[in-house]
């Protein structure tokens, strides 16, 4: 753990859960996202990189936990489930990104190695278990509009695992290219937790969830930043799976 004491009262403090087993495909790149768009901001920021061996500190703002293989999936949630941080954070009020592996640990159970259900943490009303074909590829996906309105989703995914919502969390997304849940949906929130299966990093693919993570914890809409090179690489991204609009 890099830090675990608060510097000022006001700094956002963000919390970077097991990057020594969960972050692929550039994940720990929706901390550097947040952190720069706080900083734009004019707010100081804070951020504990926490390993696995680690017990997660509560008093965080927003936490982050990304993807992952299935050995390191099954460890971290065990982990996780033993130290009890995470699931107190949330309960406190605590806003967190899950992606992929991260997302999955977030249900009630999901598919190990061999297909045998995994106890999660239970901080979605999701079941996760292994689909028949991987899914691997371009996503994009119109947001839930109670979230927004947000700019269309666009990210990568590459996941054996298919999701299945419970009556307690909404869809984050409906899914317009790629296979997200497997239902037609992508990712899922409840309360201030969103899960996803987007890599690209998925903030720097989708800075309005950035955006949305931090208006939850500093208590409203933070102001608008320049985004011309995020607007540029989402164009591309968009571009390169939608039909020419
Ligand atoms: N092991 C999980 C799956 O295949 C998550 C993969 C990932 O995080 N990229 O569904």
């Amino acid at each position: 753990m890099q830090s675990d004491r608060r510097t000022t009262e006001s700094a956002l403090r963000i919390v970077w859960i097991y990057p020594d087993l969960l972050s692929t495909y550039g994940d720990q790149g929706n901390v550097l996202v947040l952190e720069q768009r706080a900083l734009r901001r004019g707010i100081p920021v804070e951020t504990v990189h926490v390993r696995s061996a680690d017990p997660v500190p509560e008093t965080g703002d927003i936490y982050l936990i990304g993807g992952g293989e299935d050995r390191p999936q099954i460890l971290g949630a065990e982990r996780l489930r033993r130290d009890g941080g995470l699931n107190r954070a949330v309960a406190r009020g605590a806003a967190l990104l899950a992606v992929c592996a991260g997302y999955q640990i977030m249900g009630t159970t999901f598919g190990g190695e061999e297909g045998q259900p995994v106890p999660g943490l239970e901080l979605l009303d999701i079941a996760s278990g292994r689909g028949t074909a991987r899914a691997v590829g371009e996503l994009a996906a119109e947001i839930a509009p109670e979230l927004g309105p947000l700019p269309t989703l666009t990210g990568f995914e590459n996941h054996m695992g298919v999701t299945w919502l419970g009556s307690a969390v909404r869809p984050l997304s409906r899914t317009i290219v790629g296979i997200g849940n497997g239902d037609g949906t992508e990712g899922c929130y409840a309360g201030k937790v969103i899960g996803t299966y987007l890599h690209g990093p998925a903030l720097a693919r989708n800075p309005a969830l950035a955006d949305l993570l931090i208006g939850w914890t500093i208590g409203g809409p933070p102001a608008p930043l320049d985004d011309t090179w995020y607007d540029r690489l989402r164009q591309e991204r968009l571009a390169a799976v939608l039909p020419a609009q």
